[in-house]
């Protein structure tokens, strides 16, 4: 059997959780919350099941739903989102992420793609006959050069897909890039994915930036998001996507047929949430700022290197004077002799790459936090 993805294995995300479970580590490595989901939304999902809210919802999402991710749209970024038409709900980000892809590229498209990247991008792009052209970013800033980003453009190239903030290397986009990125939408008549599933998780005053609130930006864009992250969630596999009426058209024509429609009593749930406790959403930056803090605080007198961490629930640490393992290796030895399971940086990158660096995801309890800092500050 020749292989669509002949170059696939398990994701590191898999492998190093079942690691983590396999050597009692304590497991910094796949970012999914150590808490639970809020009480009002588990009591409402319990209360829509048992009331028999239980079969299909629209294809495009239960409409009271709809209503309130405009909502928050509006109330955030300030643009005015037609609900019925503009927004999909989907199975998580990852399913938003693949259909929006399916549905603008095509057999010999090129798309470009920032690595570290989150991995679910490129098999996507490849399922869809499409190539991703990579550009590599590093520490400390992972700043884009948008003139390399320019040399890389040609008639080739129908999409740019952007994540901010940005897993993994808790970067967020700047004024200027999205200005830069709008001259070569623009002039070069390309889309964009918007990854942004940390859009409520930034830290230190930093202002989540929106490609929705530019108009022309967002005139050719795909907004990702998912409630997994927003709402401590990430089994409910619940997310949306955000686009104007013709792309969101072209989108729900591949979501029909991928998946139909999304979990319905979760759907209401959400809608619930939304309405009765929209304020979880504003505390979500400073309830995870205190989370990096409590990490990067406890790891201070550490022989790691803290990177900087703008938002999502990620903080880099360099260990170049720790260790002169690569990094996949030094996670195998982290996981299964120090007790402490983290991501490989290089596993983000297509390109070979030699940087000494691990992430960490601090969406733990504080006592999980100390525990493994302690436990780091002795290596
Ligand atoms: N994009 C990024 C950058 C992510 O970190 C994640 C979650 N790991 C996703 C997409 C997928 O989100 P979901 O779990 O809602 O599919
Ligand atoms: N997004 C999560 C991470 O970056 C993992 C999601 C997954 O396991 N697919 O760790």
């Amino acid at each position: 059997f020749e292989s669509k993805l002949p170059n696939l294995g398990t994701s590191i995300f898999s492998q190093m959780t079942a690691l983590a479970n396999q050597f009692e580590a304590i497991n910094l490595s796949q970012g999914f919350p150590e808490f639970d989901a809020p009480e009002l939304l588990k009591k409402q999902l319990n209360h829509y099941v048992l009331e028999g809210v239980n079969q299909y919802s629209p294809s495009s999402g239960v409409p009271r739903l709809q209503q309130q991710i405009a909502g928050l749209a509006k109330r955030k970024y300030g643009t005015a989102i037609n609900a019925g038409e503009q927004v999909t709900v989907t199975s998580g980000a990852t399913e938003a992420l693949f259909v929006a892809i399916q549905a603008i590229v095509r057999a010999g498209d090129e798309v470009i793609v920032f690595d570290p990247a989150y991995d679910s991008y490129q098999p996507a792009i490849e399922l869809a006959g499409g190539q991703s052209v990579h550009i590599a970013l590093h520490a400390p800033d992972y700043a884009i050069n948008w003139q390399t980003v320019a040399q890389a453009i040609n008639s080739k190239t129908r999409a740019i897909i952007i994540n901010t903030p940005h897993n993994p290397s808790a970067k967020t986009l700047k004024q200027q890039d999205l200005d830069a990125l709008k001259t070569l939408i623009v002039n070069h008549d390309l889309y964009v994915i918007s990854d942004e599933v940390y859009e409520h998780i930034t830290f230190d005053g930093t202002r989540h930036l929106s490609v929705m609130s530019d108009d022309v930006l967002f005139a050719r864009s795909f907004v990702i998001s998912s409630f997994g992250k927003t709402f401590h969630s990430t089994g409910w596999k619940l997310g949306y996507c955000i686009a104007p009426t013709a792309l969101s058209v072209e989108f729900r024509k591949i979501h029909q047929y991928v998946t139909f429609s999304s979990f319905t009593p979760a759907q209401h749930a959400l809608a619930d949430m939304l309405e009765q406790q929209g304020q979880h959403v504003d505390e979500l930056s400073a309830f995870y700022q205190q989370k990096r803090d409590v990490l990067s605080g406890a790891l201070k007198e550490s022989r790691f290197t803290i990177l900087p961490s703008e938002g999502s629930y990620f903080l880099l640490l360099d260990y170049s004077e720790v260790s002169d393992l690569n990094d996949v290796d030094f996670c195998h030895w982290l996981v299964e002799q120090a007790g402490v399971a983290a991501i490989p940086l290089s596993v983000f990158y297509q390109t070979p790459n030699n940087d000494k660096i691990i992430r960490l995801c601090f969406a733990k309890n504080d006592t999980t936090l100390i525990q493994a800092a302690e436990i780091l500050c002795q290596l």
